[in-house]
Order: structure tokens, then C-alpha cells, then sequence
């Protein structure tokens, strides 16, 4: 085992501190890498929080995670020591369910999908995130990131990125499709840069025009205010898809009117209460609501591919490993334009 000096909370209302934590040591087919950047994602700070149920503290979090390889176990095929990769939301899998054959670990019915923090391994230890120096992942967990996406950049798509992605990818967004974006934040900007560069038709919809200027400038085609009634009657039967990004409950009855005949509205936040859905206007318009949660290894590999050939990289803004606290604080304002991204370099080599 190597220690390897991390962030992490210890309780639900304390600050995160430094202090170090174990990685086990690289197995056959284990690669161990030097974190360089880690995203902070939203859910990060749910479980810290206890929002999400009882965490086993102390937390490491971070899914979001991008860096050089600098050690290889000997059956390793995939990478080599200097490789750029990335950990996105999990680690592993039970590799034998169908979907986990179908590539779509992220549904595993299996073991379920073992989160890359505040899991545990199969090795029986507690998995601790990116907010850290290091780690070791098995090789059919981690991602080849292109060279011409900068490290930083591409941590949040092993997210925020892959989290887009994978339902415009399933809803065919391209040209001729109308997809409309809820919310323009860490997951929202995403989805307008992808739905923009597989050449849908792009709409916002944001609680106000304050970022309309943003959503233009990242590719929206169009920028549209909630709060003013009038878009829901402009913008009736409109789109093919929707994706709403915002984890508050939506009066599902205005938004599904904005569907077109068998579009599909697609839930990819997580609100904390249940949700009254009208039969009516799914009814009228043989209109679905669905859902979606990151996606599996292979698309994750297809979505840094794409964004490396479409030039697609989030917007960040860079932070050091103190400024956590002040970033958790930043991102619950809904301050941060669009993705904290923590330079890692002081965690690595202590
Ligand atoms: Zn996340
Ligand atoms: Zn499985």
C-alpha cells in the first residue's frame, strides 16, 4: 500500500481538510496514475453533506479525474507509464451482468457499479476519489484521454461531460433535431457545446436571461426565460428532446407541452422529492420521460474521442486544494462559471 495526501471530509458539517489516505498496490491489472486535475462535481457535494444518505467518512471525493500513468501491473495491455488518462464515476463493476457486457457498466445489476469514492473495492477497502495525489484503478475502469484535450479541460467530461453526452447520443441529437437544454450550469454548458457540435438545433432554457450571453457564445441557437410565461406558449410542441439538468422539481405539465409528437423529456439531475407527473400531455403527444446517469466505459472513451475531434472542452475555472470549502461554497450559489477544476500538483509527492 502507498499513502498519498488527499482532501476529505470527516463529517457533514465540517470543512474538508488535508490528510492522507492508502491506495492499494498495482495489481496485474491495475494502473496507477498521478492525479493532475479533479473536477468538483454537485454530486460531491451531496454526499458530503449526508444529502444522499449516511456517507462512510472520511470522504475523498472527486470523479473527475485526469492524469499521467506512472506504473503498470504486468498484465496491463492498455497503457503505458506517461499515458493521459482519466477516472470518471466509478471503478468497477461486476463485469458479468448484461449490461455490464453491453458496456453499460454505469446500470450494473450485478454488484452495481463501485463508486470511485465512498464505495468499497473489491478488495474490500474504501474507495477514495480524485481530491488527491494518486491512484490505481484496474485498467478496464480508466480512459485514454487525446493528447489534444489539456488535462484540465478534460476532467469535468468524465462527468459533466459523459453525462450529456450519453443521452444525446441515445436520442440521436443531430441535425434536424430540436433539443433544448434546462439549466445552464457544469451540466448544462456541456450540453450545449455537444448538442451544438453533433449539429442539433440548441435551445436554453434558463430561470433568466442573465446567461444568455454565455449560452450564445458556447453554441445555443436559441436562450429562453422560464419565469416568463410566454415561453411555454412560444415554444408548445417544439422539441424532439429535452434534457433537464436542474435537480429541482419541474412542473412536468408546462414542460412536457414543450414536446413535439414522441419527444422525449430526459430527468438527469436528481430532485430530492418525487415529482407529480400529468398523464395528459404525455398522453397527447405520445411524449416519454425518462432518465439517464453518466454512461458506460466504451461511450465515455467515444465522448473524449468526439470532443477531442470536435474541439469540444468545458469552460473551468482553475482552482489549488484550499479553495475547496470556498468553491462548495461558490458552486451552491450557482457562482462558477461553469466548472471548478482543482490543480492537484501540491497533493503528489508528499
Ligand atoms: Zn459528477
Ligand atoms: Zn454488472
Amino acid at each position: 500500500m502507498s499513502t498519498v495526501t488527499a482532501y476529505a471530509a470527516t463529517s457533514a458539517t465540517e470543512p474538508l481538510t488535508k490528510t492522507t489516505v492508502t491506495r492499494r498496490d498495482v495489481g496485474p491489472t491495475d494502473v496507477r496514475f498521478d492525479i493532475h486535475f479533479a473536477g468538483i462535481c454537485h454530486s460531491d457535494i451531496h454526499t458530503v453533506k449526508a444529502e444522499w444518505g449516511q456517507p462512510n467518512y472520511p470522504v475523498v471525493p472527486g470523479h473527475e479525474i485526469a492524469g499521467v500513468v506512472t506504473e503498470v501491473g504486468s498484465e496491463v495491455t492498455k497503457y503505458k507509464v506517461g499515458d493521459h488518462v482519466g477516472v470518471g464515476c466509478f471503478v468497477d463493476s461486476c463485469r458479468e451482468c448484461d449490461n455490464c457486457k453491453a458496456g453499460l457498466q454505469q446500470y450494473c445489476t450485478g454488484t452495481g457499479m463501485v463508486g470511485t469514492y465512498n464505495a468499497v473495492g473489491r478488495d474490500g477497502e474504501p474507495t477514495y476519489g480524485g481530491y488527491s495525489g494518486e491512484i490505481v484503478v484496474d485498467e478496464d475502469y480508466v480512459l485514454r484521454i487525446p493528447d489534444s484535450i489539456a488535462l484540465d479541460a478534460a476532467a469535468p467530461l468524465l462527468c459533466a461531460g459523459i453525462t450529456l453526452f450519453s443521452p444525446l447520443r441515445h436520442w440521436n441529437a443531430g441535425p434536424g433535431k430540436k433539443v433544448a437544454i434546462i439549466g445552464l450550469g457544469g451540466l448544462g454548458h456541456m450540453g450545449v457545446k455537444l448538442a451544438h457540435a453533433m449539429g442539433a438545433e440548441v435551445t436554453v432554457l434558463s430561470q433568466s436571461l442573465k446567461k444568455m450571453e454565455d449560452g450564445l457564445r458556447l453554441g445555443a441557437d436559441a436562450y429562453y426565460a422560464t419565469s416568463d410565461p410566454d415561453t411555454f406558449k412560444k415554444l408548445a410542441g417544439h422539441f424532439d428532446l429535452i434534457l433537464n439538468t436542474v435537480s429541482a422539481n419541474l412542473d412536468m405539465g408546462d414542460y412536457l407541452g414543450l414536446l413535439a409528437v414522441d419527444g422525449t423529456l430526459v430527468e438527469l439531475g436528481i430532485p430530492e422529492h418525487p415529482m407529480a407527473v400529468p398523464a395528459f400531455p404525455l398522453a397527447g403527444g405520445r411524449r416519454s420521460l425518462s432518465g439517464s446517469m453518466i454512461g458506460g466505459i466504451p461511450e465515455t472513451q467515444e465522448m473524449l474521442d468526439f470532443c477531442a475531434e470536435h474541439g469540444v472542452a468545458p469552460e473551468i475555472e482553475v482552482i489549488e486544494p484550499d479553495y475547496i470549502n470556498e468553491a462548495y461554497e461558490r458552486v451552491l450559489a450557482s457562482d462558477v462559471r461553469y466548472r471548478f477544476v482543482i490543480d492537484t500538483s501540491s497533493l503528489r509527492g508528499e
